[in-house]
């Protein structure tokens, strides 16, 4: 049996998502989702207004996060051309699900402990950042960068500050010379393994699954054997990118090792007429703990 009532991975401003988790659930609402989860990236800032949110829809909201991983795999050069990439992202991302907690967080502070110095916000890495500059004698009040950010803090905020202490002429010399990638005062956040974050995930009860794997640049047959042996319990087949004939792929070659599928369509905005939700999953291939959740609601 097929369903149209699951969209499980979803972006508000809680990360780089472009509306509020209310409008979010709204346009679930309208694309006839039942089952929603909001999925920021290394955060779950949004869980307590997207409960709220739902219950306004008439939406189960199951709780995730979509946490930023250092890469399983190297990626091989055939299977990007195959896809028509051109290069592999630099990190894979693993969704985490929480069916247990729809209600409330208690319970959940452990891995919330963990998650925070991976968060979007990445203050602990600006931090560094600004330590860095400081022993190379650029000392700057982060006070002020974070009131350049608004929000979320980034390297942007950062050179802007720069350029206004005077220690370089141009945002883009910050970059050039100081604060770009492997750069002197560059700082780059140690990320998790996948094997590291699902024992995180699984120690409080949720599940995982591995996001959008096309993405990776790994033959189908290899991915599912890295998720099988690091204990991922579904791949994430049914993703808004994937061409019909990768889904049935990885779902075929994932049913066979006993690995369940999930299915989202990322939705980030409705820029370029995206909406969310009108993804046709195998209901009965999905995870088993978010079929049994979604029958107890
Ligand atoms: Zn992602
Ligand atoms: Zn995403």
């Amino acid at each position: 049996m097929w369903t149209q009532k699951f969209d499980l991975h979803s972006h508000s401003v809680h990360s780089d998502g472009i509306h509020r988790v209310d409008e979010v659930a709204k346009m679930m609402k309208q694309s006839q989702v039942e089952f929603w989860s909001l999925t920021d990236h290394d955060t779950i800032s949004g869980w307590e207004e997207a409960r709220i949110a739902a219950k306004e829809n008439h939406l189960n909201f199951i709780p995730g996060v979509e946490i930023t991983c250092e890469p399983g795999l190297e990626a091989e050069v055939e299977e990007l051309n195959k896809m028509n990439r051109e290069r592999a992202s630099k990190s894979w991302h693993l969704l985490a699900y929480f069916p247990e907690f729809s209600d409330s967080n208690s319970g959940i502070e452990e891995f919330e402990k963990w998650l925070l110095p991976l968060q979007e916000s990445r203050l602990p890495r600006m931090k560094k950042m600004i330590e860095k500059l400081s022993e190379l004698g650029m000392p700057i009040d982060i006070e002020k960068v974070l009131d350049k950010a608004g929000g979320s803090v980034g390297r942007p905020h950062l050179a802007e500050v720069m350029v206004e202490m005077g220690y370089v002429e141009s945002k883009s010399k910050a970059f050039e010379v100081w604060i770009g990638d492997g750069l002197p005062a560059h700082y780059i956040q140690p990320k998790p393994s996948i094997s590291e974050a699902t024992k995180a995930v699984h120690s409080v009860g949720g599940f995982v699954s591995l996001a959008h794997p096309l993405y990776y640049g790994i033959p189908p047959s290899k991915l599912i054997d890295f998720c099988y042996a690091n204990k991922v319990d579904s791949i994430e087949a049914f993703h808004g990118s994937h061409p019909d004939s990768y889904r049935f792929e990885l779902w075929k070659l994932a049913n066979e090792k006993g690995i369940s599928i999930t299915c989202g369509s990322d939705f980030h905005g409705n820029t370029n007429d995206h909406t969310p939700g009108f993804m046709p999953a195998p209901k009965h291939h999905l995870n088993e703990q978010l079929l049994a959740s979604s029958q107890r609601i």
